[in-house]
């Protein structure tokens, strides 16, 4: 690598970053070549596949204008269920802009397949904290699943980190749904890759065939070559202000996977009978597809960026989670900042180098639904979305600054480089 990377930093015109910081990121970079090089070959398959999908479909200027009313013969809208369907190997897939979140697509598969009596029994430990009130984990009454007399189980994790293998084969021999976590989610666990999920789909399929695999797909798609579907999962489920969507798709979420299972989520997201065959798409149809031709290259520059981060933070002494030579499963670096005011000057550096609302200065408060305050920077331009340079903590123990996204690797290293400027300029490091 010695001839392409100039041993001298390289300079960022209008940046004041102390040189130290530069050589130092140019030595994390350096070392990621190997781990990038993979990337860009991942980035290269998930495109080719994409491509195929917007040719196999026939995907045509018809389909980027959009329907008003109920949307009968939205063409637009039924193509890019089966582009999306065929990009992840499934059977159905069911797209929509009016999906608000990725909560309420992973709701309508719940409810859409779920019935009084059956049994979830989640394979990953606890849910993603927003499905806690979805299940019924934080009291009755409010329509959740244990409302409507859903059993819910759970497998946890080994003290190794690995899945329980034999308590997952044990609990869902009666199971209607078993259910995985693929992204860490706010948690110190690890995130599984495909290959994790192939292995658990095989236990769960020989202990109970009729079982419902489905798996939360956040913060992972294309982030390997396969996703779950390709591996035997039933169904898919995530939201369209992360991976897919690229940052441009403006809001939404999928399902995808078996035809008669996307069916009933569809029952559930409109009405029984109606299924998929309404709901009109407005001016989304073209950001949709367009972030999904995007994807593939877009989520690799938040991987070249989440792989950068956790070379660059650990080489400033702080631990990292995963490590940037290990194999990755989604797009979250967890980094371990020590103590509050690390936690919040490295938030707050994240947001100085944000294309938007640069120049705003994030704060901890106390949001909804956790139990310290939490501190977000964002500065995106579709407001929220993760697949854009995002990083946000809970201010308690272990003091973990979840980074995520990157639209572009150049952008998303100088916010990065920033947030380690502003650890500096606070006092929160020492460089040598
Ligand atoms: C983001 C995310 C969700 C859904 O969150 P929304 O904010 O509702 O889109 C669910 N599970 C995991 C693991 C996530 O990262």
């Amino acid at each position: 690598m010695a001839e392409i990377f100039d041993p001298k930093p390289v300079e960022v015109p209008g940046f004041e970053f102390d040189e130290r910081i530069l050589k130092l990121a140019q030595e994390a970079e350096a070392e990621c070549a190997e781990a990038f090089a993979e990337t860009d070959r991942t980035a290269r398959i998930n495109g080719e596949r994409v491509l195929r999908a917007f040719i196999n479909n026939k995907v045509s200027a018809a389909c980027l204008s959009g329907t008003t009313g109920y949307g009968y013969d939205d063409l637009g809208r039924d193509t890019l269920d089966k582009v999306y369907a065929e990009v992840f190997g499934a059977e159905d897939a069911l797209v929509r802009h009016s999906f608000v979140s990725g909560t309420h697509a992973l709701t309508v598969a719940l409810f859409g397949i779920l019935r009084t009596g059956d049994k979830m029994v989640s394979l990953t430990g606890k849910p993603y904290d927003t499905l806690e009130e979805v299940i019924g984990l934080r009291g009755k009454g409010n329509g959740s699943l244990a409302d409507f007399g859903v059993i819910y189980d759970q497998v946890d994790f080994l003290p190794d980190g690995k899945p329980n293998v034999a308590e997952i084969f044990n609990k869902v021999k009666d199971a209607k749904v078993a259910y995985i976590q693929r992204s860490r989610g706010y948690s110190l666990r690890s995130t599984l890759t495909v290959d994790d999920i192939a292995e658990i789909v095989k236990t769960v399929k020989n202990a109970n065939p009729n079982a419902i695999v489905m798996v939360d797909n956040c913060y992972g798609e294309f982030v390997e070559t396969r996703d779950p579907v390709h591996v035997g999962a039933d169904l898919i489920i995530g939201s369209l202000i992360k991976n897919p969507g690229a940052g441009i798709a403006e809001t939404g979420g999928y399902i995808a996977g078996k035809k008669e299972l996307v069916e009933l989520c569809s029952y559930r997201m409109t009405c029984v009978g109606m299924g998929k065959e309404v709901g009109c798409t407005l001016n989304q149809n073209k950001l949709m597809y367009q972030g999904l031709f995007f994807a593939p290259e877009v989520v690799s520059n938040a991987v070249k960026t989440a792989i950068f981060t956790s070379k660059l933070m650990s080489k400033l002494g702080f631990e990292c989670l995963p490590r940037s030579d290990e194999k990755r499963g989604d797009i979250i670096t967890t980094v371990l900042m020590k103590n509050s005011e690390n936690l919040i000057a490295f938030c707050q550096g994240i947001q100085k180098g944000s294309p938007i609302d640069s120049y705003v200065t994030p704060e901890p408060w106390a949001m909804p639904g956790y139990d310290s305050e939490v501190i977000m920077a964002a500065g995106a331009f579709n407001m929220g979305a993760s697949i854009e340079l995002s990083a946000d903590a809970p201010l308690r123990e272990p003091f973990a600054a979840y980074v995520q996204g990157g639209l572009t690797f150049p952008s998303g290293r100088l916010g990065i480089l920033t947030a380690v400027q502003e650890m500096y300029d606070k006092h929160c490091l020492k460089l040598f």
